[in-house]
């Protein structure tokens, strides 16, 4: 097939890339290079099955393809918030553009969503079916917003014209190619462990995520693109849930060095918890995470150690 991936050079979009290639699909690559980087697909350059597109998925674009992926957008707090109107506009004029685009050439569309969708849950863990509980104008509000209206574009296209759209909420993913400065928290605590510096733990530390490790995230990905029992919404994550401070000891623990941990202010609006209920997942996708965090991250850490 002929494959879109907008977002293609950032960090799950360079895996997806991979796996796809590695199926001999014809893929493209649209990116404005934001927050990706060449280098997350420099291997793929130059290969007659991959191209690269730089180019804004807020202005519109034509291309005979079979199969959209839509992840281009900001995933790290700190970015999303640099120009968060841009961010709006991103999510929302990204998916109409896609939408408008699988409509005319009867492509199937996937949009990356997010377990932002859910705010600060009130339900615990968060099935699909929880409507969630976010703040309209707060900080993270360009991002959860942008993405919920995103989500509402994708099922309005599906009724009114029949796009055949596929759906996920991706819970915090990490691994290797993240950015190391964009200020996500496993990245972060990595990269001030193997630099010696102070590990930044925001808040007293007792928030919770669930974190799986991208390469479980992207077979996801493909099991929900190419199955037709659910256009989605699905939740994939690890329904593994653990606090900051649990991360920070476990990333010092297997860094080692002299890093101590220290308190930084809570960001507005942080939420409490998060951990998917990925009951959907198994159903129709039969998919489940298979790479434990300590495993995860001590691959991860392989890949910083390399980088710095
Ligand atoms: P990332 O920042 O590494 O990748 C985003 C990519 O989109 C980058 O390559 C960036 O340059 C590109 N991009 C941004 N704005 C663009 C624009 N206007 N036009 C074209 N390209 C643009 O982040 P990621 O972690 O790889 O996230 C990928 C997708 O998955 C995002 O949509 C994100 O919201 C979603 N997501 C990620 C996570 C996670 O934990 N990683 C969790 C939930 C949702
Ligand atoms: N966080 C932290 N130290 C950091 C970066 C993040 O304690 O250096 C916390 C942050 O406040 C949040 C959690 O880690 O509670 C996850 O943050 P991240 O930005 O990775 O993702 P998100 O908040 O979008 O889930």
């Amino acid at each position: 097939m002929r494959i879109l991936v907008t977002g293609g050079a950032g960090f799950l979009g360079s895996h997806l890339c991979d796996r796809l290639m590695d199926q001999g699909h014809d893929v493209l690559c649209l990116d404005n290079l934001f927050t990706g980087r060449k280098s997350n697909i420099e291997h793929l350059l130059g290969h007659p099955r991959f191209e690269l597109i730089r180019h804004d998925v807020i202005d519109p674009f034509k291309f005979e393809v079979d199969r959209i992926y839509n992840l281009a957008c900001p995933a790290s707090p700190p970015h999303y918030q640099y120009n968060p109107i841009k961010t709006t506009k991103t999510s929302v004029m990204g998916a109409i553009n896609c939408l408008g685009l699988a409509k005319r050439v009867h492509a199937r569309v996937f949009q990356a969503s997010t377990s932002e969708v859910y705010g600060d849950p009130a339900v615990h863990p968060q099935p699909e079916s929880y409507w969630g509980n976010v703040n309209p104008i707060g900080r993270r509000s360009c991002y959860d917003e942008g993405k919920r209206c995103a989500e509402t574009l994708f099922f309005d296209y599906h009724r009114e014209n029949g796009v055949d759209i596929r759906v996920v909420r991706i819970f915090n993913t990490y691994g290797p190619r993240m950015n190391p400065d964009d200020g996500r928290v496993v990245s972060n605590f990595i990269v001030q462990a193997l630099r010696g510096e102070d590990i930044t733990v925001y808040g007293d530390g007792s928030q919770t995520r669930s974190f799986c490790y991208v390469d479980d995230l992207v077979e996801g990905f493909l099991r929900l693109m190419e199955q037709t029992a659910t256009v989605g919404p699905v939740n994939i994550g690890n329904p593994g849930e653990f606090t900051m401070l649990e991360l920070a000891e476990l990333v010092l623990g297997k860094v080692g060095g002299r890093s101590k941990i220290v308190h930084r202010e809570l960001p507005a609006d942080d939420p409490r918890q998060r951990q998917p209920d990925i009951t959907l997942a198994r159903k129709y996708l039969d998919w489940e995470p298979t790479v434990p965090l300590d495993e995860g991250i001590g691959k991860t850490i392989e890949y910083f150690r390399g980088q710095i």
